[in-house]
């Protein structure tokens, strides 16, 4: 999408309404969807205009970019997401250090998690990526295996999982990712009845800014908007 023009605090409040008003047209409580900034190659100056904006949710992609953001800007009253792709010998910098991740793409990555969450002596809450549209090219839980991979993740005692993620792939318009959205949602639904322990799947973090209105209609709890907020990232 291309950059739009106005202010990044003109466009935090028009992302906002937006939310408010797809949330309103299906019945939903507005405050049940939480918009996570996506910041990733935004600097420390205009992520500060957009939490002055109202942002609270911050998600960043790489840990790299992220330590310094999180030193400059802090965590009074902003909380801090991992969206990217994590590979593993970065989790031990991870854990602890966000407040939820939602890229969770293996049962390895999960048992990582785990491990280093127990070495710290913590619970990290996480989200479980779905491959939605079964890409190939794309990492994720597949959703015809994820009950099975439940039960495994069930026995990760110092993971907190609190729901599923996914990016479906491209689609011409934003109403064509509606299905997938639909799909996660039943999914988590089919997921809950299942009852384990130590999995919960209330959230689900879903569309960007290209679709985010059709996501919360779908039952979104976290979308995830960056260039409707920043400007094209010029990739
Ligand atoms: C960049 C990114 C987004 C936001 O994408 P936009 O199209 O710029 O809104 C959302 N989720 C993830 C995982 C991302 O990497």
């Amino acid at each position: 999408m291309d950059a739009e023009p106005g202010t990044i605090a003109g466009r935090v409040r028009t992302v906002l309404d937006e939310i408010r008003r797809a949330a309103v047209r299906v019945g939903r409580a507005p405050d049940a969807v939480r918009l996570v900034a996506a910041s990733k190659t935004v600097s420390v100056d205009r992520l500060r205009e957009a939490v002055d904006a109202g942002v609270r949710h911050v998600g960043e992609n790489r840990l790299q970019e992220a330590l310094p953001k999180i030193d400059a800007l802090g965590r009074e009253g902003i909380v801090w997401h991992f969206i990217g792709s994590l590979q593993r010998r970065k989790v031990k910098s991870v854990v602890g250090r966000f407040e939820t991740i939602h890229s969770v793409d293996s049962l390895a990555l999960a048992g990582e998690i785990d491990r280093q969450a127990k070495a710290a002596g913590l619970r990290q809450r996480i989200l479980l990526e779905v491959n939605v549209g079964g890409e190939v090219s794309k990492g994720g839980f597949a959703p015809e295996t994820l009950v099975a991979d439940l039960a495994s993740l069930n026995e990760f005692e110092h993971l907190d999982i609190r729901g599923l993620m996914a990016i479906p792939p491209p689609t011409p318009t934003a109403d064509g990712a509606r299905a997938y959205f639909r799909q996660l949602r039943t999914l988590a639904e089919a997921l809950t009845a299942r009852g384990h322990r130590n999995i919960n799947m209330q959230e689900l973090s879903m569309g960007m800014s290209h679709d985010y209105p059709v996501a919360v209609e779908e039952g979104a709890t976290y979308v995830r908007v960056g260039t409707a907020i920043f400007g094209a990232r010029g990739e």
